[in-house]
C-alpha cells in the first residue's frame, strides 16, 4: 500500500476565538519543522458562500491564496507559520457544501433521493478534507473545524471528522480540542467544569479528544493538579493535555507545545517519529525579546476599529519588525476623520506611513491627505493596492497640477482618472470580477524595487481598477517611476518616487506572502529604511 494521509482535527470548546487556528498552525510547524509535508484546511459554519463579500468590520480580512481564493484570515495564520501556499481547497464555508450540494441537486445528480444532511452534507465535507491530500501525497492534513462544539450549524462538520475516523485505520487520524479552561479571580481558583462539559458533548457526538489543549487566558501559572484533574475527567494522560498559556507572541506558541511535548504524543498517536527542529523560531523568540529599536507607524485605513481587518499587514510589520530588531508600534488612523487640521497632530510622531488596500469611496480623501504627508515629509510610506492607486492619485493633483486626478472607482466625471477601469473588468457585478491571486510583476532595473525584489516579484492580488497607462510618462518625468510591470497586460504593478528616503506602492499586496522565517521584501525594506534614518 502506498502512502496515506494522516488527517489532525481541531475542534473548540466553551467559547469561540481560543486560538485554534495558531494552535493548529503550530501543530503545522512542528510537522513541518521534522520534515513533514502539511497541508491545512478551515472550515466555516457559516452560510455565506465565500468571505469574499463579507464586511471586513465582521469578519476581519479576506485572505488571498495564490490560486485567487478569497479565504478566511486563519489562512494567513497557516501560511505565515507553515510557510506552505495553500490553496482555494483550503477554506470552505457550510453555504459553499450546501450550495454544491443543492447544485447537484438541480442537476439530478442525486437520481431522485431525498437530499439530506446525513449522508449528502457531510459525504460533500469529506470529499472536501481528502480533496487536500493530494492523493495521499502530504503526510498530514491538519482541519480546523470553526465555530464552538455544540453549535447548530457545526454539527454535519463534526459528523463528518467523526465518519472519517472511522474509515481511516486509528493511527491516521487525531483529534485535538482546544477549550478555555476558566479562572475565578474571587477565589483565585482555575475551573476545569467548562472543559467536562465540552468533551462530554464530544463524545455525545462520538470523538474521544486525543490531545486537549486548555487555553488560558490569564497570567498565573497553571498548578499540575489542574492538568491531572482535566486528564482524569476527560479520559486523557496528562500528558495529552497542553497547558495554552498567552505567550508573548503568536510566534512563541509553536515553542510552548514543543516544551510540553505535543510532538511526543503525536508521535505515538499516530506512529510515527517526529524530531522537530524549530531553529528559526527559537531564533525570532530571542531576537524578538531582545529588539531595540522602537518603530511607530501609522496604519491610515477605514476599518481601525476591527484590527483583524488589516490582520496580515499588521503580522507582516510584527515579522519584519522581529527580524531587524524592531519593536513595532501601529498607529491605528481612521482615515475618515484624518483632515488637513488634524494631520499633523495625527502623523507627525510617525516613523512610517502605510495605507493598506480598500474599497469604497469612504474615508479615501484622508488617506490622499496621509500620502501627501508622507511624500512632502520625506517620512517613509508604503502603499498596498487602494494604497498605491492614492499615492497616485495624490501625485497626480499636487505634483502634476491636476486638481481633479481620482480614480474611477470614486469620481466617473473626473478628467483625469489616473487610476481607472480596463476593459474586461465588469462593473456591474460585485463578486467573482476581481483580478485575483498570483500574477508575476517584472522589475524595472536600476529601481528601488529592484534592490528589493531582484528581477521579478510574484504576489497576490485582489483588486478591480488599474493606473492609467496614459499617465505612465507624465508620473515618469516628475519623479515618480514605474518600477514594477505585469508584462503580459502591460499593468503598472509598482510606483517608486525617486527623491524620497522611501515611497514605494504596489497595486499588489505584499502583505499575504510574509512568512515568520522569511519576511516579504516590502515590508522589510520599508522597516530597513525607516530604522536606516531614524
Ligand atoms: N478598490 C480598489 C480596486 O478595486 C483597491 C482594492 C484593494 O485595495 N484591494 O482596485
Amino acid at each position: 500500500m502506498g502512502k496515506q494521509t494522516k488527517y489532525i482535527f481541531i475542534t473548540g470548546g466553551v467559547v469561540s476565538g481560543l486560538g485554534k487556528g495558531i494552535a493548529g498552525s503550530s501543530i503545522g510547524t512542528i510537522l513541518k519543522s521534522a520534515g513533514k509535508s502539511v497541508f491545512m484546511q478551515k472550515q466555516d459554519p457559516y452560510l455565506n458562500v465565500d468571505p469574499g463579500t463579507m464586511n471586513p468590520v465582521e469578519h476581519g480580512e479576506v485572505y488571498v491564496t495564490a490560486d485567487g481564493g478569497e479565504t478566511d484570515l486563519d489562512l494567513g495564520h497557516y501560511e505565515r507559520f507553515i510557510d506552505t501556499n495553500l490553496t482555494k481547497t483550503s477554506s470552505f464555508s457550510a453555504g459553499k457544501i450546501y450550495w454544491e450540494v443543492i447544485n447537484d441537486e438541480r442537476k439530478g445528480k442525486y437520481k431522485g433521493q431525498t437530499v439530506q444532511t446525513i449522508p449528502h452534507i457531510t459525504e460533500k465535507i469529506i470529499e472536501k478534507i481528502y480533496a487536500c491530500s493530494n492523493n495521499n501525497e502530504v503526510d498530514f492534513v491538519i482541519v480546523e473545524i470553526g465555530g464552538t462544539i455544540g453549535d447548530i450549524e457545526s454539527q454535519p462538520f463534526i459528523e463528518a471528522i467523526r465518519q472519517i475516523k472511522s474509515r481511516l485505520p486509528e493511527e491516521n487520524t487525531l483529534f485535538v480540542h482546544v477549550a478555555l479552561l476558566t479562572y475565578l479571580n474571587v477565589t483565585g481558583e482555575f475551573k476545569t467544569k467548562p472543559i467536562q462539559h465540552s468533551v462530554k458533548e464530544m463524545l455525545s457526538h462520538g470523538i474521544q479528544p486525543d490531545i486537549l489543549v486548555a487555553r488560558c487566558d490569564v497570567d498565573a501559572p497553571v498548578p499540575p493538579n489542574i492538568t491531572r484533574k482535566i486528564s482524569n475527567l476527560c479520559n486523557l494522560k496528562p500528558e495529552e493535555v497542553i497547558i495554552g498559556a498567552n505567550e508573548a507572541s503568536i510566534y512563541d506558541v509553536p515553542l510552548a507545545l514543543h516544551r510540553q511535548n505535543i510532538h511526543e504524543v503525536i508521535s505515538e498517536k499516530m506512529n510515527v517519529n517526529l524530531k522537530p527542529n524549530l531553529k528559526d523560531w527559537i531564533e525570532a523568540s530571542e531576537k524578538k525579546k531582545n529588539s531595540t529599536n522602537k518603530v511607530t507607524i501609522s496604519l491610515v485605513g477605514k476599518y481601525v476599529d476591527l484590527q483583524d481587518a488589516y490582520l496580515s499587514v499588521s503580522e507582516s510589520l510584527k515579522i519584519s519588525g522581529i527580524w531587524n530588531s524592531a519593536q513595532i508600534k501601529i498607529n491605528w488612523i481612521n482615515s475618515r476623520k484624518l483632515t488637513a487640521t488634524n494631520i499633523d497632530e495625527q502623523l507627525s510622531g510617525s516613523d512610517g506611513i502605510l495605507v493598506p488596500g480598500g474599497f469604497g469611496i469612504d474615508g479615501v480623501e484622508g488617506k490622499v491627505l496621509a500620502a501627501g504627508y508622507a511624500r512632502e515629509n520625506k517620512i517613509p510610506y508604503l502603499g498596498i493596492c487602494l494604497g498605491m492607486q492614492i499615492a497616485c492619485i495624490e501625485f497626480a493633483r499636487n505634483v502634476l497640477g491636476h486638481k481633479d486626478a481620482n480614480s474611477s472607482e470614486f469620481d466617473l466625471d473626473s478628467q483625469n482618472q489616473v487610476i481607472h477601469l480596463i476593459e474586461g473588468n465588469n462593473k456591474d457585478q460585485l463578486g467573482g470580477t476581481l483580478r485575483l491571486g498570483e500574477y508575476e510583476t517584472t522589475i524595472v532595473k536600476g529601481t528601488k524595487a529592484e534592490k528589493l525584489y531582484g528581477s521579478k516579484a510574484i504576489e497576490r492580488h485582489r483588486h478591480r481598477y488599474e493606473f492609467n497607462n496614459k499617465y505612465r510618462d507624465e508620473f515618469e518625468s516628475a519623479g515618480m517611476k514605474i518600477s514594477g510591470v505585469y508584462k503580459k497586460d502591460d499593468l503598472v504593478e509598482i510606483v517608486e518616487i525617486t527623491d524620497h528616503p522611501f515611497f514605494i506602492a504596489a497595486q499588489y499586496h505584499p502583505e499575504f506572502t510574509s512568512r515568520l522565517s522569511k519576511p516579504n521584501p516590502l515590508f522589510d525594506g520599508f522597516i530597513k529604511a525607516i530604522i536606516s534614518i531614524k
